[in-house]
Parts: structure tokens; sequence; C-alpha cells
């Protein structure tokens, strides 16, 4: 899936990373050559145009904090602008209503409809625990209402007995009055499709329609047909009315150009993509998982995004100062103990990171945890600014006004004050090696 636009885009996005500074230059030669990757791989031209200013606006007006390179921001920029081109948050299915809910399956003649039908019942069925009966109105190719049958049964899934002779709209009637009598949740109609998009079809689809009241109307369209896809959906929606799309075949794109086109252009959501010919081959659109899939690098945004919330350029570059000149006072530690805790402290951090899990039960027994810096921080809060800026004169009775004005005892006053000792030391040294220390700073 997305193989081939992911390794252009990755491509592109990795020869900015490395780089000090960003001109508009750089970002204009990228964005070209985005542009490019997106109309090879078939997004929709306006959708490719609006892509490509939004990303360079933003890009050039941004502010890059202090701690993330350039490169890195605008990686950031384009996941984002990718996210909202494929429609934000997911949208599932929707069966809130009351039983039975009909969903009615449209689409082309082999776009995979009546396997993604099959595939929706299976999961309604044995994840969501519902009860759901499938209908064949394929009346044209004879051996459709068998197909769905026999999928029926290898999934386990009750499907409408077939009488020979009715027509489309008798068997939807029948289908809503046997899952009412039946007692089903869901009833899955699965219409007839054609070659191509015909006057009769739209006329059966809207009597289907009329007929059933569904509260989804599914467009299954074939992922590997791009913009022809797009086409489609719009079609089916002018003239039906659709509430959501299926894209099959996705385990055979590489492209994705209907799946990055679709949301912009047709204003629907993509509610779950096929990946396989099997009936468990389903799974949601997640835009967001979506976006990190196609851009390979889920964990620099993740990173990105914590740092830029958290991280005031302003300060660090403050801070930097004082470090190389040896200052480095409790006020300080109270600053940087705030900005650990925003990123959600070490353990926040570190789970960002691959493989670091195993790490983290050693530092839960360590007791390394938010509650830490929060009452470091209580104890740093109760000093005057004098204390703050000169620990030395912390003696017996100053401490044991902090502890208490801290709801703490003394030991963990002192606790503190010992690692800033060690902290002040280490920056110390580290202040006498500026290359270190800017890498040092640069790395938080
Ligand atoms: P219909 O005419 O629209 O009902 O299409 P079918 O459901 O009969 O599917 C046509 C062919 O596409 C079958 O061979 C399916 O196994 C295959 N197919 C359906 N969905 C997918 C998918 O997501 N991936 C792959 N690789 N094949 C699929």
């Amino acid at each position: 899936m997305f193989e081939s636009l992911s390794e252009r885009l990755s491509g592109i996005l990795d020869k900015l990373t490395g780089r000090g500074a960003l001109s508009e230059a750089d970002v204009n030669e990228a964005m070209r050559e985005v542009r490019r990757a997106l109309i090879e791989a078939d997004v929709a031209l306006p959708v490719v145009r609006s892509f490509t200013d939004k990303v360079r606006s933003r890009a050039v007006g941004a502010d890059v904090v202090k701690s993330i390179t350039p490169g890195q921001m605008v990686i950031k920029i384009v996941h984002d602008q990718l996210v909202e081109m494929l429609g934000s948050d997911a949208d599932p299915i929707d069966i809130n209503a009351p039983a039975p809910v009909a969903i009615m399956m449209v689409g082309l003649q082999g776009s995979g409809k009546t396997t993604t039908t099959a595939k929706i019942a299976r999961r309604l069925t044995m994840r969501d625990k519902r009860k759901v009966l499938m209908a064949s109105l394929d009346t044209r190719r004879p051996a459709a209402q068998e197909q769905l049958k026999v999928l029926g049964e290898q999934n386990s899934v009750d499907t409408l007995p077939i009488v020979a002779g009715q027509g489309p709209v008798e068997i939807a009637r029948r289908a809503i009055q046997a899952a009412r009598l039946g007692g089903y949740d869901v009833v899955m109609l699965d219409t007839a499709g054609r070659i191509h998009i015909d006057e009769s079809l739209m006329l059966e689809m809207a009597e289907v329609k009329a007929a059933t009241n569904p509260h989804e109307i599914l467009l299954v369209a074939d992922s590997l047909t791009g913009q022809d896809a797009v086409n489609l959906a719009t079609s089916f929606d002018e003239r039906v009315g659709i509430t959501g799309i299926v894209l099959t075949r996705m385990d055979g794109d590489g492209r994705g150009g209907a799946a990055l086109s679709m949301r912009a252009v047709t204003g629907k959501p993509v509610k779950l993509i096929g990946t396989g010919e099997k009936s468990d081959a389903l799974e949601d659109f997640h835009p967001r998982r979506i976006a990190d899939r196609i851009l390979g690098m889920g964990d620099i945004v993740s990173l990105v995004e914590k740092a830029a919330e958290a991280i005031d350029a302003e300060k660090a570059a403050k801070m930097a100062a004082k470090l190389q000149k040896g200052n480095f006072d409790l006020e300080d530690l109270a600053d940087q103990l705030k900005q650990m805790e925003k990123l959600g402290g070490m353990s926040g951090m570190m789970s960002m990171l691959p493989g670091i899990s195993k790490f983290k039960k050693q530092m839960d027994a360590a007791n390394i945890d938010e509650r830490m810096f929060k009452r470091q921080i209580a104890i740093i809060q109760s000093m005057t600014p004098v204390e703050r800026r000169k620990p030395d004169i912390l003696k017996a009775s100053r401490k044991k006004r902090i502890a208490s004005g801290s709801g703490v005892d003394v030991a963990e006053v002192n606790k503190l004050l010992k690692m800033h000792r060690q902290m002040a030391d280490v920056m110390k040294m580290m202040g006498k090696n500026k290359g270190m220390l800017g890498k040092m700073m640069g790395a938080l």
C-alpha cells in the first residue's frame, strides 16, 4: 500500500532533514518535487495544488522551534496537511439506529462489492457481536446470489433465502421484513453492479433506497482505478447519495491516488479499505495512520509535535547562554523540570522512541514519574528568589521552612539540592566545551 508514493516522498523530505537552515527557495524546490510525486501517484490536480500551496505558506511562515531542524518542521507540516487531505478523523460505519439497520452496498461490477459485503458482515458479527443478515439484490448476474450465500456459510453469517423470479426491490423489502421478524441488528443489501454507470443502474439504486431507507449507503470502488474511482463516487453521490466509500484492492495500490483525493474531491469519507481477497482483509481508514504510513516518519512527527508544544525557543536560548557561563541555579532547574513535565515526563518521552518499552519498567520501579517532577517544582517554589539563586545559604532552619511549605520532609529537600549540585557541576564542565553543550541543547 502506498509503496511507490511513500518512497518518493521520503526521498524528497530526507534531503531536507539534515539541513541547518532552509531558504524559501529550498522549500519551493521541495514542493515542486512533492507536486510531481503526487501527480505521478494519480492524485487529482486541484487537490495537489491546494496541498502544495498550503504546505508552502505554512512552511514559510512557520515558527521553527529551537530544538527542531527546519527540515523536520517541514515534515511535520507535510504530515499534518496529508492528514487534513485524508479527512482528519476516522469515520467508521455507523449502525446507531433502530434495528434492523440497513446498509446498502453500491458500485460497479467487479469492484469487490460482494466480497466487501461479506467482510463487513463478518466483522459486525465476530467483532461487534451483532446479528447480521445479508441479501443479494443482484438478479442480473446468474451466480451472484449463490456467491453471497457461499460467503455467508464460510463466515457464519445468515443470508436471505433465494426466491427465483423476484426483482431487486422485492428482495430488498423481503430482506427488511425477514430481519425485523428474525431479530437481526443489521441487514446488508448487496446491490447489482454494471460494467459502467448507466441510467438503469441509477434508477434501480434510487428505487432500492426508497424502499429500504438505508442508514448507510457505501460505495465500493476499486482503488487501482485511481481518478476513475473518484469520478465514480461523485456520480453516485449526485444521483443516489452516498454516506461513505470503501476502497478495495488497496493491497495492490502502490500509488494511492484514489485514497488521497477521495475525501477532498467528494467531501465523503473513506470509511474502510479492502486489503486482500480473504474475508478478514478489511481495515478502518485512519487518516493519521495512513499519513504515517505514507511518510514512514511517524516517530519524527510525534517527537516534533511534543517538542513544538512544549519548548519555548527563547527560554532555551537564554538557558544555553547561562549554562555557558556556568550558572545553573534552582530557578533554571525548575524551568527544566516544568518542561520535562510538559513532555509527559521521562516515561512519556521515552515511550515515543521505538524499542524502549523494556526500560520503562525499570523507570517505574525507580519512581521517576510526573509526581516526582511536581514535588520537586513545589519545593523550589517554596524558596525565596534569593535562595533559588544562591542555594548555598540554605541551612537547617530554612530547609525546614521549605519542607513544610511544600509538604515534603527535609530529606527530600536535601535530595533535590544534591541533584541540583550534581547537575550544575556537569553543566559547568560542559559549558567549557561549547560544541558538546550545543549538541545537548539541540537534543532536548
Ligand atoms: P463484485 O462484482 O463487485 O461483487 O466483486 P467481487 O466481490 O466478486 O470481487 C471481485 C474480485 O475482487 C474477487 O476475486 C475478489 O476476491 C477480489 N477482491 C475484492 N476485494 C479485494 C481486495 O481488497 N483486495 C484484493 N486483492 N482483491 C479483492
